[in-house]
């Protein structure tokens, strides 16, 4: 291990998805030395698999001529069930509009509308048609135009380094240790100040929409370094996702009129949320399908109908050509003639690594956004839209922030944790025990059911203990092969770890909220308490070991606490 073995740069972006990448290009436009650390090639980030589309009020929709950045957040605040924090809301919704039409200029392609604007269509929970799309591939629009924006900077890319600790040195963040998954070398980063944009947690969830590698590797390391986590109840579950794989249906079909039908042929959702139906937020729509599904009105196996054939073949194929495709190759259906079978999957994660309007973590040097982060805009539930925007947004204040931090590198701190990490790795490859496999399945099982849709104490309990007790197994675990080239197999157990910090977060802060609340659903608390729980939940693990559990005030002001009606 010598100096070669250790790259330096200004600012560390770790994570190559919307956040990581809007960061890295502000970081480089204010004139620091950046790059971009990611554990696979950029464009295979989740943010690639983004579908409806991106929320502003840009007004350009005839229903929507007189929409405003505050319209905008009093839906979303209003969607948060008044759990996100305003300030950050006004933050988001009024730079909305300037962050759709950069992205238009720097090159994506957005849907058009008759008059050649770009097109707003309906989304859960919005008062007026305001979110942007690029068809249903929004995201790989979105991502495509921001790598080239990086890459036409000279952003210097670190492709499949997989970053398996942090160093913090003196309270300071100093830079990240990388396993260099080509060669299996191990790699160390320092800089002056480092920026997490890792994605959400999906993967701990049996039934979830997102992509393999979202696995919690940034909420745990920010943890592991002594940042707080925020709110990490909050997890969302998509109302319609396809039955059996768990693929995303975009929102977007029901934004473009798509129908949610049981097995009576009853568009149910009229019972559920008579004003908004199929609009309503996801966690309402959610729950609802459940609820019929529990009621026996589903379809045998567990699920509900989303008719489009009404829209007619010519609106399917122009507006949601991606999602007719999931359907014909993974349900071997085609909704221009059939209803796609559906149901709820995990999909989102509200909470994250608990940071300011800039990104700041209670961490010096240590900055996160996007998913992984929680700033708060999305409180207790989130818009359909609005994490897209959430990337945008905060990735240029985290980038502009980050590009100012002057701590100075250690190189020698980068050093310690190095050499301490290579030993670590190799001790991995030296035990005996269980393959991931099974834990793993586990860890799914048990959150899906324990900590779903609908929670109780008893139930959540039990859930934990079994966590604590997969926990100590992993101690054990066997990593298969002990080849240095791409060994996948210590890659998996490296994220289950991590999944497994993240999964007793979740589990502990859920357990802890005796209320309901947007996405966290109590049968045994199934009220709103805003006496009691209008606040975040705070998480902070103290060297990796000792869990404490404090609250914070959510930030008022712009609008005032109401009911939660649709
Ligand atoms: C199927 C689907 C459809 C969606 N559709 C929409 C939509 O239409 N509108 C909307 O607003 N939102 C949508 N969302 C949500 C939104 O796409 C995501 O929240 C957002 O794209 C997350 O972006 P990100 O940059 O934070 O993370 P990601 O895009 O997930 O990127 C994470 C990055 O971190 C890197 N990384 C992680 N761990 C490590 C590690 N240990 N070492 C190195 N690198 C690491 C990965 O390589 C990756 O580059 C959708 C989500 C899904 C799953």
């Amino acid at each position: 291990m010598g100096e070669k073995d250790i790259y330096r740069h200004d600012v560390i972006v770790i994570g190559g998805g919307l956040a990581g990448l809007r960061a890295a290009v502000e970081a480089c436009d204010c004139g620091a030395d950046t790059a971009v650390v990611s554990k696979v090639y950029p464009l295979r980030s989740h943010s690639v698999a983004a579908q409806g589309g991106i929320n502003a009020a840009l007004g350009n929709s005839p229903a929507a001529k007189d929409d405003t950045w505050e319209k905008h957040a009093f839906d979303t605040i209003k969607g948060s069930v008044y759990l996100a924090d305003q300030d950050a809301v006004e933050v988001l919704c009024r730079e909305a509009p300037e962050t759709v039409l950069e992205l238009e200029h720097w090159g994506t392609v957005f849907s058009r509308n008759k008059e050649g604007r770009i097109a707003q269509r309906p989304f859960g929970g919005a008062g007026v048609p305001r979110t942007c799309y690029a068809a249903d591939r929004t995201g790989h629009n979105l991502l495509n135009t921001l790598f080239e924006q990086a890459n036409s900077r000279g952003i210097k890319f670190y492709n499949e380094y997989f970053v398996t600790s942090l160093v913090v040195d003196e309270e300071i963040c100093r830079g990240c240790i990388t396993l260099d998954l080509q060669s299996g070398k191990v790699y160390g980063f320092a800089s002056n100040s480092l920026i997490l944009a890792t994605g959400g947690y999906g993967m701990i969830y049996d039934h979830s929409t997102n992509s393999l590698i979202n696995t919690a590797d940034g909420m745990a390391l920010a943890c592991n370094a002594g940042a707080q986590l925020k709110d990490m109840e909050f997890v969302q579950f998509h109302p319609t996702t396809l039955y059996g794989s768990n693929i995303l249906i975009s929102e977007g079909a029901r934004g473009e009129g798509a129908y949610l039908v049981n097995s009576e042929g009853d568009r149910f959702m009229a019972r559920f949320a008579p004003q908004a139906n199929e609009l309503a937020p996801r966690d309402i729509v959610a729950r609802s399908i459940m609820k019929e599904i529990e009621a026996g009105l589903g379809f045998d196996g567990g699920y509900v109908h989303l008719d489009l054939r009404h829209l007619g073949a010519e609106k399917i194929k122009e507006r949601l050509p991606g999602i007719r495709q999931i359907a014909m190759d993974f349900a071997d259906l085609d909704p221009v003639e059939v209803p796609i079978p559906v149901q709820p999957g995990q999909h989102y994660s509200m909470g994250g690594i608990d940071v300011g309007i800039d990104g700041e973590t209670g961490v010096k040097g240590l900055y996160a956004v996007g998913e992984c982060a929680c700033i708060s805009v999305h409180g207790a539930n989130r818009l359909g839209g609005n994490s897209l925007l959430d990337t945008l947004v905060f990735g240029k204040k985290v980038g502009k922030k980050a590009c100012n931090e002057r701590n100075g590198e250690h190189v020698s701190a980068v050093k310690d944790v190095m050499s301490r990490e290579i030993n670590r790795l190799q001790g991995l490859l030296n035990n005996k025990g269980e393959g991931f496999a099974t834990l793993m399945s586990e860890m799914k099982k048990t959150m899906f059911d324990r900590f779903g849709i609908f929670r109780d104490e008893d139930s959540m309990n039990e859930g934990l203990r079994s966590l604590n007790d997969l926990g100590k197994r992993y101690k054990q675990i066997v990593v298969k092969g002990s080849g240095k080239v791409f060994n996948q197999s210590l890659v998996r157990v490296l994220e289950l770890g991590y999944m497994l910090d993240i999964a007793e977060v979740v589990a502990v802060s859920a357990i802890e909220r005796k209320e309901s609340r947007g996405s966290h659903f109590r049968t045994d608390f199934p009220d709103r308490s805003d006496d009691q729980y209008l606040k975040h939940t705070l998480i902070k693990t103290d060297k990796g070991q000792k869990r404490s559990i404090d609250f914070s005030p959510v930030k008022l002001g712009l609008f005032p606490v109401k009911g939660d009606g649709y």
